[in-house]
């Protein structure tokens, strides 16, 4: 597939076929250029760099868990880059940032989002940061299903949750309200399970901050700092500033632009962005009116035109545009839109893309994600029994269980028993 760009530097096109279809990804030649893998000779069978029965170095794809990240190296993947309409092909709004000192986080974890990060096979325990920029669903709707699914697949540790509130909101709309009642919602769940799985994740601790409040910091471990600066989307929406290692990483949810963003993200070495379709598309595809449709993209949201805008003026040293439905059929109108007044590196996000970002420069590639994910194994040891004694089915419902089910169900025990030396004795009741 070839893709046509009107501006800027020599831009390569790789199609990636099979699981995307016919998806594309753009990258910047030059910068490119600047990879390790790059400036050596290319690999040949007569350089004696490449042999066909070793690993090609020259993917132009990332296998997840296949590649350490350099100590001073930041890996960003797309997890959700559509929209609030639920689409196979694009989650909502979630972006997983890995820095070479061992640190992640998540940035929104929109619907749809959750099994794209199992997917990638990162053990749970390692991911209990997230940043919402703002409570939308399309930001945070598979933050209920990440929080209640921690438990079964290993993740042993709270949930940890970063998000607005205060600044003159309405404390009922703030995270911890939002959360406190989503906890509450999944009381049964969270009750029946005691003593059955380890549940210690089964708790969030919620840090709510001013959205309000300019270049904010908002986090700040380990050398990394992260800082909220206001956002123009209702009330209570943030944009995330994340400064490591002399880099930032800029991110925008949902939001106008403004001057706060235009200040502070100025020169990001990624700036992700929100990017709507232009308005005669947004009527055309989502069936809405014209009026409706400038509505969304124009004073809720920023159009095409409104990011191309707002990187040139912002000069990041690589743009990602997202938040848009990218099909073959919308991307060349958000490109031309974009491109009217930005000519700098841009990628068009897809799910699965990956950055690979240093000071040198930003390599873009697909991820390969995993469609038969189990639970990664465990970092810490399992405690069952934390969180009080098991369950108890009560015995009216017990009453249902057919006696000459007993005799099967200790045969299966014994056979396990025989197979793995255990000890473990069938029991319905604790
Ligand atoms: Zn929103
Ligand atoms: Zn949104």
């Amino acid at each position: 597939m070839k893709i046509f760009r009107s501006k800027g530097a020599a831009i390569a096109t790789v199609a990636t076929a099979g699981l995307f279809g016919a998806a594309a990804l753009t990258f910047d030649v030059d910068i490119r250029m600047k990879d390790a893998w790059a400036k050596e000779a290319k690999p040949s069978a007569s350089t004696g760099k490449w042999s066909p029965t070793k690993p090609n170095p020259s993917f132009d794809v990332y296998y997840p868990g296949t590649e350490a990240l350099a100590p001073d190296e930041m890996r960003v993947i797309a997890c959700g880059t559509g929209m609030p309409m639920p689409r196979l092909k694009q989650a909502a709004a979630c972006f997983l940032i890995e820095l070479g000192n061992g640190d992640k986080f998540i940035f929104d974890m929109g619907t749809g989002s959750m099994e794209r990060i199992y997917a990638l096979g990162i053990p749970l325990d390692y991911i209990d940061k997230v940043f919402l920029t703002h409570l939308h669903m399309d930001h945070m709707g598979d933050l209920q299903a990440f929080y209640m699914y921690g438990p079964q697949n290993n993740r042993s540790v709270p949930l940890r949750v970063w998000g607005p509130g205060g600044g003159g909101t309405r404390p009922e709309w703030g995270t911890k309200a939002s959360l406190d009642h989503m906890q509450k919602t999944w009381a049964w769940m969270n009750g029946t399970l005691v003593g059955t799985i380890d549940m210690r994740s089964s708790s969030i601790e919620v840090t709510e901050y001013d959205w309000s409040k300019v270049n904010n910091v908002i986090y700040e471990h380990n050398g990394v700092v992260i800082k909220s600066i206001p956002a123009i989307h209702f009330e209570q929406s943030a944009s995330l500033l994340l400064e490591w290692n002399g880099m930032t990483l800029a991110y925008m949810g949902d939001s106008l632009p403004n001057k706060w963003w235009i200040k502070h993200a100025h020169g990001a070495d990624l700036a992700i962005s929100e990017c709507f379709l232009p308005p005669d598309l947004a009527a055309k595809k989502w069936s809405f009116t014209g009026q409706e449709a400038l509505n969304a993209v124009t004073t809720i949201h920023a159009t095409a035109a409104f990011f191309g805008k707002v990187m040139s003026m912002t000069k990041p040293k690589h743009a990602v545009a997202f938040h848009f439905q990218n099909d073959a059929d919308t991307l060349p109108a958000v490109m031309n839109a974009v491109e009217r007044t930005y000519d700098g590196p841009v990628d068009y996000a897809q799910d699965f893309m990956v950055w690979n970002v240093t000071k040198e420069g930003v390599r873009t590639r697909m991820a390969v994600p995993n469609h038969e994910a189990y639970p990664t194994p465990p970092l810490h040891e399992k405690k069952i029994a934390t969180g009080g004694e098991r369950y108890q089915t009560p015995d009216s419902v017990l009453a249902g269980w057919p006696d000459e089910f007993t005799g099967l169900a200790n045969k299966i025990y014994a056979n396990f028993n025989k197979k793995h030396g255990t000890d473990y004795k069938f029991k319905l009741k604790k």
